[in-house]
């Protein structure tokens, strides 16, 4: 049954939905500001966006301005005890979209989903169940490749991959690239890779151009042509509780997120309700 929560769901929108996880083991390469700031720019342009946040920090929760007080039930609920997705969906300041929150209890469901049934499905079936009435599902993974992870990759359309233009930032990439095919073919044989987004990019920086650069000749027209530069009012919004946009639309990173909404938009076939505001 659809839930009737979301019912404002955009009329024209022809693709029925799109599930996306942000994904990448390491830490601190921007999967939460980018699942933050695309989920932020993708409800400006008139779709219904739900966030899930599947990592135990919690750090998608709190940087949507969901304190640790606000949690309630959350992800962990949605996983392990069965509880309805419109239930734990949770507004934000941010008009089309909701987010459901890391609940305290999420940071031991790694363990407890090895013990569970269907573990590797527990998230799809979540989504499945609740008939999944959203535009957009973004799902923030944890920085490992384990269960959680694994149920993000199941349930989801594609993966988009944020890669930090920093030393090393190839290392790892071809594990998880080599864990997305596991996934397609044991799993979920839509699974693909929607798409790679070089972030923290600073064209002052040779290193920068670099990593962008070794990116696009192994990965080619996977790697999104929207560069997130490093911009110090994203991290700032993030500590606000809020997105960028929201807290300095005129930043570059804030540009630079608009722009990643729209390629996602367009990489993806959604439709959107609402003409795209005239950027400055
Ligand atoms: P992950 O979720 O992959 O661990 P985060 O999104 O939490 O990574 O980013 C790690 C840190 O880098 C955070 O403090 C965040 O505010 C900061 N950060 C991320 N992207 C940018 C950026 N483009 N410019 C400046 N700081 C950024
Ligand atoms: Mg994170």
């Amino acid at each position: 049954m659809p839930d009737t929560q979301n019912a404002q769901r955009a009329p024209d929108a022809t693709r029925a939905s799109c599930i996306l996880a942000l994904a990448n083991q390491k830490g601190g390469v921007g999967k939460t500001t980018t699942a933050i700031n695309l989920a932020a720019g993708l409800a400006d342009r008139g779709l219904s966006v739900l966030l899930i946040d599947l990592d135990p920090q919690g750090n998608a929760s709190t940087g949507l301005g969901i304190g640790y007080d606000a949690r309630r039930q959350g992800t962990y609920a949605l996983l392990m005890d069965d509880v309805p997705m419109a239930d734990l969906a949770q507004d934000t300041e941010i008009a089309g979209l909701k987010i459901i929150a890391a609940d305290t209890e999420l940071a031991g469901a790694e363990l407890e989903l090895v013990m569970t049934d269907r573990r590797e499905f527990r998230l799809r079936d979540a989504i499945t169940r609740a008939g999944n009435d959203f535009d957009v599902v973004l799902i923030d993974c944890p920085p490992s490749l384990g269960l959680l992870t694994l149920n993000a990759l199941v349930a989801s359309d594609g993966v988009i991959v944020p890669l930090q233009c920093e030393f090393f930032a190839l290392e790892g990439i071809s594990q998880l690239v080599r864990t997305v095919d596991r996934v397609r073919r044991a799993f979920n044989s839509d699974l693909h890779v929607a798409g790679i987004v070089l972030t923290m990019y600073d064209r002052r920086n040779n290193l920068s151009e670099l990593v962008a650069a070794d990116a696009r000749s192994f990965f080619g027209e996977q790697v999104m042509e929207t560069l997130i530069p490093r911009n110090i009012r994203i991290s700032e919004a993030q500590s606000h509780g809020r997105s960028v946009m929201a807290y300095d639309g005129r930043s570059s990173g804030a540009v630079a997120y608009q722009a990643l909404a729209d390629e996602v938009i367009a990489r993806s076939g959604l439709k959107t309700p609402k003409k795209k505001k005239a950027r400055a």
